[in-house]
């Protein structure tokens, strides 16, 4: 027993009964130890410390209306996290090694795995950091990698209700060849001062431009950007924005229900022309977007100020979040596979 009102989580740390980790020295992995406390001791000289040699993954597992346990898609976190591991230099865990890490870690936390039909679900927080006290900067030779979970809410609010948010021109979250597209702790760190301002502001995210040229959309500060116009599911393509995997589980689910998939730079200008917009990721699978704000400088009143829907979901964009859910929660068949069980 928890003691925890489900209904209540939001976005925040809870602590659970166990964490797991395994420390990595030339390809060795130490065996996985399962941890009660989640103080760890580490060096004060470690590399995650200084120079951000980071990188973390989110996924999330659910209790299903059948009673089964299910993860989302966990292979594609071990695959991007092993590409944020090279992007830093640093050794990875094996696919085989991530998923089995996941599974433990609900089966141990299985008392924080929120109930089915509470919209509430087991967010997993796998982090790999640079372990070794170093000084000099260069890819650590040791990892840490921790598997951490708390039990987090469905929604921002407890509908899909809609957010305002700001393209904010005198910022941005990545540089141009730089490394946008890892899950790397800095680009956090890049984006909070930013969304820091815009929060001031009343703007609930920060949407950022190609850093290239400030012409085409990239995402926002932890979660992509989609549009939907007439039958069409249109998200950026650019190399300074993170693969997100609900990105990529809409577009097929797009195709799927018969809408036409555009990948493509979706130049600013076309933000006139979108019947419904939205961000997308693990954390709320898609929050819509009620107004958006255009600013050349995040600090002044100059502005072009977009406007979707009514404040609720859009029809096509709600549709495409039911399949997704009703996936993750057994409500509907998964006909893609993604589902991984836990038993
Ligand atoms: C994690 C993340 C996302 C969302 O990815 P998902 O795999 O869908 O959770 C989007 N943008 C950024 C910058 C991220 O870090």
């Amino acid at each position: 027993m928890t003691g925890i009102d489900w209904s209540k989580l939001t976005f925040s740390y809870t602590k659970t009964n166990t964490m797991l980790c395994s420390r990595c020295i030339g390809g060795q992995w130490t065996p996985v130890e399962s941890r009660t406390d989640d103080n760890i001791s580490i060096s004060a000289f470690a590399g995650g410390l200084h120079y951000a040699i980071e990188c973390f993954e989110g996924l999330k597992a659910f209790r299903g209306k059948d009673g089964k346990v299910r993860l989302f898609r966990p292979e594609e976190n071990a695959k991007r996290l092993q590409r944020s591991a090279k992007y830093l230099g640093i050794e990875a865990p094996s696919t085989e090694m991530f998923v089995e890490m996941c599974k433990r870690i609900v089966r141990e936390n299985i008392d924080f795995l929120p109930p089915y039909g509470s919209h509430a679900s087991l967010y997993l927080r796998p982090t790999l950091i640079g372990f070794n006290p170093q000084l000099g900067v260069q890819s650590s030779k040791e990892s840490l990698f921790m598997m951490l979970c708390s039990p987090v809410g469905a929604y921002t609010g407890g509908t899909l209700e809609a957010i305002d948010v700001v393209i904010a021109r005198n910022y941005d979250r990545a540089a141009p060849n730089g490394c946008g597209a890892y899950k790397v702790g800095g680009n956090y760190a890049a984006s909070l001062y930013s969304l820091n301002v815009a929060h001031e502001f009343g703007y609930k995210a920060v949407l950022y431009l190609d850093p290239a040229t400030k012409t085409t959309i990239d995402e926002f500060n932890s979660s992509n950007f989609f549009a939907i116009r007439g039958n069409s599911y249109i998200t950026p393509k650019s190399d300074s924005i993170l693969p997100s995997i609900t990105n990529m589980s809409l577009e097929t689910v797009a195709a799927y229900v018969g809408m036409d998939v555009e990948r493509r730079p979706v130049p600013v200008e076309e933000l006139s022309t979108f019947e419904e917009v939205g961000e997308c990721g693990t954390a709320v699978v898609i929050t819509p977007v009620h107004r958006l704000a255009d600013k050349p400088f995040l600090e002044s009143e100059e502005e072009t100020v977009y406007t979707y829907g009514d404040g609720l979901c859009g029809e096509k964009s709600l549709r495409l979040y039911n399949m997704i859910t009703g996936i993750q929660y057994g409500e509907i068949e998964d006909p893609f596979g993604w589902t991984v069980f836990v038993d």
